[in-house]
């Protein structure tokens, strides 16, 4: 999977093509694996980290932050970004755990449920 362009057609898709994608080498400008700045709408991820996910922890990754893009800065991680989250096919956690939840999402992601976005890859 190419996670940016996995991440640059979902944010298309929804009318949010002014925003870009950027793999830096280490971690991002937040020092994590991945952030969304409202500043110069952008979506950073840090290759280095992104190296060590599986194609699941990938996606979900991309779809937290494309979430953030669309319930605005203010949402943080509360009810309506994770709304958005979940509405988008991913998991709604905010970090990655082995709760029922996650291991539900990456049960569902195996089996290819409608409402998972095969359509962007
Ligand atoms: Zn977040």
């Amino acid at each position: 999977m190419d996670l940016v362009k996995f991440t640059r057609c979902h944010l298309s898709l929804r009318g949010y093509s002014t925003w870009d994608v950027e793999v830096v080498p280490t971690l991002t400008p937040f020092g994590r694996a991945a952030g969304t700045t409202f500043a110069d709408r952008k979506i950073y991820f840090s290759e280095h980290v992104m190296a060590y996910l599986d194609e699941f922890e990938q996606k979900d990754t991309a779809l937290h932050e494309i979430a953030h893009v669309i319930a605005g800065l203010t949402a943080g991680h509360g009810d309506i970004w994770r709304n958005v989250f979940l509405q988008l096919g991913g998991s709604g956690q905010v970090n990655w755990n082995p709760s029922p939840e996650w291991l539900a999402y990456r049960f569902r992601m195996l089996l290819g449920s409608p409402q998972t976005t095969e359509e962007t890859r």
